[in-house]
C-alpha cells in the first residue's frame, strides 16, 4: 500500500517478499527486540542429546526463538547477532538461562528418567563484559534450586578465538560455580590448540560440517577421527552435532563417538514434547541396521 501510494494516486502495487523485508528492516526489528523479553515473546525449544549406542537422552540443548507479533516465529539466526549489537543479548541471555535451568529443575523434581538429565545453554561472550549481566548470570547459577553441575554453557569456538572483551576471564569465574563448559561449533572457529589446552573446557561439540562431510571433502573422516583422538588425549567429552542420516550415526559410532544430536535423532521441540519423550522412557531410536559389524 505504501509503495503504491508513494508512486502516485490511483495505482496498485503487487506485494513481494523483498519489499516486505525492506519495509520491516533492521531498525524496526531492533526496536521490537528491546521489548521482546518484557513482552514475554521469547520461547525455548530443547533438542535432545543422546548416547549414540543406547539412545538414552542424556541432556537437552536450549535454543531460543522469538514469537514476533507480526513476523511469526523467528529463529535465533535472525536476532541474536542483532541483539549483540544493541546490547539486548544481556537480557535475552539471562532469560534463556533462567528459563532453562528452572525447566530442568522442574523436570528433575517431577519426572522419571530425568535424575541425571542436564541442560546446555548457549552463551554469547557479549553477555559477559557488563558486570551487572555477569552478576545476574552468577546469581541464577548460584540459586540453591539449580544444580550447576547439570548446566552446560556453550560458547562458540570463534567467540573464544576472538576473546570478546576478555570474556574468557569471566568464563573462568563462571566455571568456579560448578558448570561445565562446551566449545560449540568446534573445528570451524580457528581457535588455536594452545587456547584449548589452557581453557577450562569439558566438552567439544563437533560442528555439523564434519559430521556431514561438507567441511573437508574426502578428508572429513580422518579429521573427525583426529578430533576424537584429540578430545580423548585432553580427557574432554565429545558431542557430535547435526546428525541427519543413518550413515552419519553409524560412522560416528564406528569411530567411537559416544554422544550426539541431530535431526535424525530428534529435532528441537517445546518442553511438552520433551516431557512426553522422557515420560515414555527417554530413549531415541538408534537400533543397528542389519549387517553392521560389531564395534
Ligand atoms: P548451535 O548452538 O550450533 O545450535 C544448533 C543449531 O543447529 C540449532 O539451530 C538447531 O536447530 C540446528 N540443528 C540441530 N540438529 C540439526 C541437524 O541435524 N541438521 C541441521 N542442519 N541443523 C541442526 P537454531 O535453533 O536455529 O540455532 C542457531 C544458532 O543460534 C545456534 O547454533 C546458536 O549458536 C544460536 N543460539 C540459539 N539459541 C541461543 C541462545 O539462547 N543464546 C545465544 N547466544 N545463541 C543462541
Ligand atoms: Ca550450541
Ligand atoms: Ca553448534
Amino acid at each position: 500500500m505504501y509503495m503504491a501510494k508513494g508512486a502516485g494516486k490511483g495505482r496498485y502495487q503487487l506485494f513481494d517478499a523483498q519489499m516486505h523485508d525492506n519495509m520491516v528492516g533492521r531498525s524496526a526489528l531492533k526496536a521490537d527486540l528491546a521489548l521482546a523479553v518484557e513482552a514475554g515473546q521469547l520461547r525455548l525449544e530443547y533438542q535432545p542429546v543422546a548416547d549414540l549406542r543406547t539412545g538414552e537422552v542424556l541432556g537437552v540443548e536450549a535454543l531460543v526463538r522469538w514469537q514476533h507479533p507480526t513476523l511469526g516465529l523467528l529463529p535465533p539466526g535472525e536476532f541474536i547477532g542483532l541483539s549483540e549489537e544493541t546490547g539486548d543479548i544481556e537480557a535475552i541471555g539471562c532469560w534463556v538461562l533462567e528459563t532453562a535451568v528452572r525447566q530442568l529443575a522442574r523436570w528433575r523434581a517431577t519426572m522419571e528418567h530425568c535424575d541425571s538429565l542436564w541442560v546446555a545453554v548457549n552463551l554469547s561472550l557479549y553477555q559477559l563484559p557488563n558486570p551487572h549481566s555477569l552478576a545476574a548470570i552468577k546469581r541464577i547459577l548460584s540459586d540453591p534450586a539449580v544444580q550447576s553441575e547439570n548446566v552446560v554453557l556453550e560458547v562458540t569456538e570463534s567467540a573464544l578465538a576472538a576473546d570478546v572483551d576478555g570474556g574468557i576471564a569471566s568464563l573462568n569465574s563462571l566455571k568456579v560455580l560448578g558448570v561445565r563448559l562446551a566449545v560449540d561449533d568446534f573445528g570451524t572457529g580457528f581457535s588455536s590448540l594452545s587456547t584449548l589446552a589452557s581453557l577450562p573446557v569439558d566438552i567439544l561439540k563437533i560442528d555439523r560440517a564434519f559430521v556431514s562431510g561438507h567441511a573437508s571433502g574426502p578428508r572429513s573422516v580422518p579429521v573427525l577421527d583426529a578430533i576424537l583422538v584429540l578430545a580423548d588425549k585432553l580427557s574432554l567429552a565429545v558431542i557430535a552435532e547435526g546428525i541427519e542420516e543413518r550413515e552419519q550415526l553409524d560412522l560416528l559410532r564406528r569411530l567411537g563417538c559416544s554422544t550426539g544430536q541431530g535431526y535424525f535423532l530428534a529435532r528441537p521441540a517445546p518442553a511438552p514434547v520433551i516431557e512426553a519423550l522422557m515420560a515414555s522412557g527417554g530413549l531415541l531410536d538408534v537400533t543397528e541396521p542389519a549387517g553392521l559389524k560389531p564395534l
